[in-house]
Order: C-alpha cells, then structure tokens, then sequence
C-alpha cells in the first residue's frame, strides 16, 4: 500500500479540532465532479497539485475546516491522507457523514472519466485500510446513494455496484 501522510503532500493543517468517528457502516465512494486533466495520469506532480487545490477549495471556497476527504487516491495506486480515519468527512452531504468513511478516485466528468486499474485496487487499498484503522464496515457505496447528485459518475458506480471487482491486472498477489 503506497500512502502519502499529509506532510508529503503539503497539506496545509485543519483550522480546528476533527470530530471523532470510531466506526463507520462503510465508505462511500465520490470523483471530483470537474475536469480531470488527462496528462495526470503520466505524471504523478499533478495529481499532488489537484489534491492542494481541491484541499484549498473546500478550507476557502466551503469554509470547511479541511479537505472533506477521508482518503484520495490517484491513478498511481497511491493513496493521499485526508481527514484520514477516525475522523468525520465531510464531503457525504450533511447528515450523512456519521455513517461512512469518504474516498475521492481522482477521475472526473470529462478529461480522464475511466478509472485506470491502479485506480481501482488503490480505492481498494484505501478501503482496506479504513477497515484496520478506522472501523469502518462492509458497505461500498457511491456519494448518489442517499444524495442527490451524479457522483460518483457512471464509470465508478458501475464498478460499486458491480461489487467492486479486483481488476484482473493486478500483480500484488
Ligand atoms: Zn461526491
Ligand atoms: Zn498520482
């Protein structure tokens, strides 16, 4: 599991203390609901500035207190800390963060839209780590379970209710 702590990606730190979450039904799944410059997915650079750039839009643009993210992970199978585990998102739509853990896959709604294999099993990464380290349960579902949005586009959701099938390409076995 390859896994950037906030330091390595240079969050900028939460302005206040995070709510405590101990156990989660699950995870729900979002992309950015924006353009996805496709040239991110050959060059690793830009997927840290996307990141700083989505943690500055939800801090300055929401007024949220961070990223509303628990976990990010980018077509390179690596997974960035946002909120992190333990600790309520708040990217799920009021009233709906309590239950489930939040994962950004960074495609989005036009430039890269498909997630790459190393997409994939870093989302499955990053769900397995939620299950270690932040109680979070079996439920996988998309942000548009329960909210009323497109999120997380058509080519993620298909794979969630598909079972989130482990892509054939994996070598990690
Ligand atoms: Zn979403
Ligand atoms: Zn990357």
């Amino acid at each position: 599991m390859s896994m950037l702590s906030r330091r390595d990606w240079g969050a900028r730190p939460p302005k206040d203390a995070y709510t405590t979450l101990n156990r989660t039904k699950g995870v729900k799944i979002h992309y950015t609901g924006d353009h996805v410059d496709p040239a991110l997915a050959r060059e690793h650079a830009k997927c840290v500035a996307t990141v700083k750039a989505i943690q500055d839009h939800h801090m300055d643009g929401n007024g949220w207190i961070d990223i509303g993210y628990s976990l990010v992970v980018c077509p390179h199978r690596t997974i960035f800390q946002g909120r992190g585990a333990g600790h309520l998102p708040a990217a799920n739509g009021a009233g709906l963060n309590s239950d489930h853990y939040a994962i950004l896959g960074l495609v989005g709604t036009s430039g890269l839209t498909q997630p790459p294999d190393d997409l994939l099993l870093g989302i499955l990464d990053a769900i397995d780590y939620l299950r270690e380290h932040g109680g979070a349960g079996k439920e996988i579902k998309g942000h548009r379970d329960g909210y009323s949005t497109d999120c997380p586009g058509e080519a993620l959701y298909t794979w969630i209710t598909s079972g989130t099938p482990r892509p054939t390409s994996d070598d990690s076995r």
